[in-house]
């Protein structure tokens, strides 16, 4: 029951919205247990993120060592999806949310069941050679660290080997950001989950939906940076508030029908 939540706002612009984009950060993914950067137990809290850049990784053994060490200890390899990542599934399924772009590196959307995700950020859930890009699931690299290979490298080109994430300083995949874009071109509304909008250019993507005519939802459990721009706002912790907006908008039928 969520007596205080008013989902009306958001049901208005969500009801007329054929085609919706979901948008998500790693607030979504806290209450799976995985912590975010910037909400109020995020990692920047203690560390510095200035530390984490390509130009670092690739400089500085011990950047990687330690890469590889909070890699090992991640909480993303035992997280399971939790009542958000599955009200968008539901979404999607509804065919009211056929793509879902995320800046979240932790899989959850597509192990929730959700197709179509655009990883913006790439995926923590794979390895790449920053030599001759030669992809690869994280498992077997993950062996390699335990074992003692503390700095894996390529076994093809001997190159460094990173996870598939776009580090600071790292170029995003111009092809993910142009279809996310298109996306956003293209959708009534733009819903956007557990995310403070803050990290460019992936917030363009919401920005982008409402400059072509999209609504802005905001689903946060905390303030973002685009709440001034936004149509309605729902605040709470996505968990909660995704499945009762879900719900409600997928048993009333759509305004068009
Ligand atoms: P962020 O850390 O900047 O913001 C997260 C927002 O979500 C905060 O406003 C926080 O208060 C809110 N929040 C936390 N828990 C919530 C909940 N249960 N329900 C609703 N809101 C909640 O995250 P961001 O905007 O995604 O941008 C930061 C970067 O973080 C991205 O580049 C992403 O790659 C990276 N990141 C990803 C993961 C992941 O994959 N799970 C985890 C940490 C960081």
């Amino acid at each position: 029951m969520l007596p205080e939540l008013d989902l009306e706002p958001a049901l208005r612009w969500l009801r007329g919205a054929r085609r919706i984009l979901v948008f998500s950060g790693a607030g979504i993914s806290t209450e799976s247990g995985i912590p975010d950067f910037r909400g109020p137990q995020g990692v920047w809290r203690t560390r510095d993120p200035a530390r984490y850049t390509i130009q670092n990784y690739r400089a500085d053994a011990d950047v990687r060592r330690e890469r590889w060490r909070d890699r090992l200890d991640s909480p993303i390899d035992f997280a399971r999806p939790n009542p958000a990542h599955e009200a968008v599934t539901r979404l999607q399924q509804a065919g009211r949310a056929p793509v879902v772009v995320t800046q979240n590196i932790d899989g959850l959307h597509q192990l929730a069941g959700t197709q179509n995700v655009i990883e913006l950020h790439g995926t923590t859930r794979e390895v790449m050679c920053l030599g001759c890009r030669r992809r690869s699931p994280v498992a077997s690299v993950l062996d390699r660290v335990r074992e003692g290979d503390d700095d894996p490298h390529c076994e093809l080109c001997g190159e460094l080997l990173k996870t598939a994430t776009i580090s600071f300083g790292q170029s995003l995949i111009v092809e993910d950001v142009d279809h996310a874009m298109e996306e956003a071109d293209h959708c009534d509304a733009c819903l956007a989950v557990g995310s403070t909008l803050a990290v460019w250019p992936a917030a363009g993507v919401p920005v982008r939906a409402v400059k072509h005519g999209g609504r802005l939802v905001i689903v946060n459990d905390g303030a973002t940076e685009l709440d001034a721009m936004a149509d309605a706002i729902l605040a709470g912790k996505a968990g909660v508030v995704l499945p009762a907006l879900v719900d409600a908008l997928l048993t009333q039928p759509p305004l068009w029908a």
